[in-house]
């Protein structure tokens, strides 16, 4: 079948009319994010937070006239809001209720997507297997251990690790059926696709599924008040990943990358792909940094390291540490027992907390720094 081209989808949502402006979406540049993969489509409408809830008819249009094209699987339209220049996202709850912290009301007619969630941060790689999951929960449980309400989400939805890494077993409850109750371990919730397939179940996602995915696990679970949750994203740069980065309200992204990762310029790849949507990138950490020898100690550096940093000071983004491949590290996080909470006196789980503090204290800076953060994007 021929593959739907980004020109054929443009052209048919010119056929789409904001009622209240009357001209097409796409002369109102409207329309933004356009991913495709394999005839399925998704993109973003972007509109006035007031309007959100008149505009879904024309939501439903713009889909309507992009799946009547030949080549067209699905198709995925999500309208989504950027918040006028002003306070900026985002709200750890700890900072927000100082009185510093609130430059002024904030407008109250936008729904954020997650309510009561502060800010929720993206953990990234440019490819699998640099240890992005590792990273996720040792760094959720860093910020744990901080004295901050956290929750962790599993978007790695190609490999779901964190049921087995935050050692939790069993299935969400839904008392109505309708919202989940998250699982919780070592004080964090957490949720993943994981509790609802068996781990080994090859998953097939098309990109839209992907996206719907997430966003169910963000709005159908109950996350409570949380002062950051941080997404595990799945590997890569690629189409799925820029349209997941984009659906989220992400108040930032950190960066996990081996040293030799970085010399392929994976990090870059990465760097790009958040600065596209606006999302500012936190920071990077280098995994597997160097290698630690458990017989006698002595220290190998395996993939020439310290390329993340070098890397990081050339990209002008933060190098918030680096972390050593460490048998202990793995037989923990594969184990259920994560460094950070079985053995918290080991100079693992202190680099650990240290990275946490570490982006903690960046989203609060991002907060503060008022004019530096970029608009936040809200689904409605
Ligand atoms: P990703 O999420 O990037 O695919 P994972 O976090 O699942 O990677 O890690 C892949 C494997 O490497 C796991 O078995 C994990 O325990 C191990 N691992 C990750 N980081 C380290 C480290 N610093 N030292 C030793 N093993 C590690």
């Amino acid at each position: 079948m021929a593959q739907v081209s980004d020109q054929e989808i443009l052209e048919a949502l010119k056929g789409v009319t904001d009622p209240d402006r009357n001209a097409d979406i796409v002369s109102l540049e409207m329309v933004s994010g356009l991913a495709v993969k394999d005839g399925n489509v998704a993109f973003s409408i972007e509109v006035d937070p007031e309007r959100g809830d008149r505009l879904e008819p024309v939501r439903k249009a713009a889909e309507d006239a992009v799946m009547g094209l030949a080549g067209v699987v699905s198709v995925s339209a999500v309208l989504t809001a950027e918040r006028q220049p002003g306070p900026p996202s985002p709200s750890p709850p700890g900072q927000a209720a100082a009185p510093a912290a609130a430059p002024g009301p904030e407008p109250q007619e936008q729904k954020p997507l997650v309510p009561g969630v502060g800010a929720i941060i993206a953990v990234a790689s440019g490819k699998g297997g640099v240890g992005k999951s590792t990273v996720a929960v040792n760094l959720a449980l860093g910020m744990a251990a901080a004295g901050h309400k956290i929750g962790v989400l599993d978007a790695d939805i190609y490999g779901p690790s964190m049921p087995r890494m935050m050692g939790i077993t069993g299935r969400p409850a839904s008392p109505d059926g309708k919202i989940l109750i998250p699982m919780e371990n070592y004080g964090v919730k957490c949720m993943s696709i994981g509790f609802l397939v068996a781990e080994d179940t090859p998953m097939i996602w098309r990109g839209p599924m992907v996206m719907g995915a997430l966003q169910q696990m963000l709005r159908d679970v109950k996350w409570g008040e949380l002062d950051v949750l941080v997404v595990d994203m799945p590997p890569g740069t690629g189409d799925a990943q820029l349209t997941m980065a984009q659906s989220v309200p992400l108040a930032g992204a950190v960066l996990v990358s081996t040293p030799q990762d970085i010399a392929l310029l994976d990090a870059r790849r990465g760097l790009n792909m958040f600065q596209r949507v606006n999302v500012p990138v936190l920071g990077i950490i280098e995994n597997m940094s160097y290698f630690n020898c458990p017989n006698c100690g002595h220290r190998t550096e395996i993939f020439s390291h310290g390329g993340a940093k070098a890397e990081a000071e050339k990209l002008g983004v933060d190098f918030l540490g680096e972390v050593p491949l460490d048998v202990a590290i793995r037989e923990t996080s594969d184990g259920g027992r994560p460094i950070v909470v079985s053995d918290p006196e080991s100079d693992n789980a202190k680099r650990f907390r240290a990275i946490a503090d570490k982006v903690w204290e960046s989203l609060v800076a991002n907060k503060a720094g008022a004019g530096k953060a970029p608009p936040r994007i809200v689904i409605q």
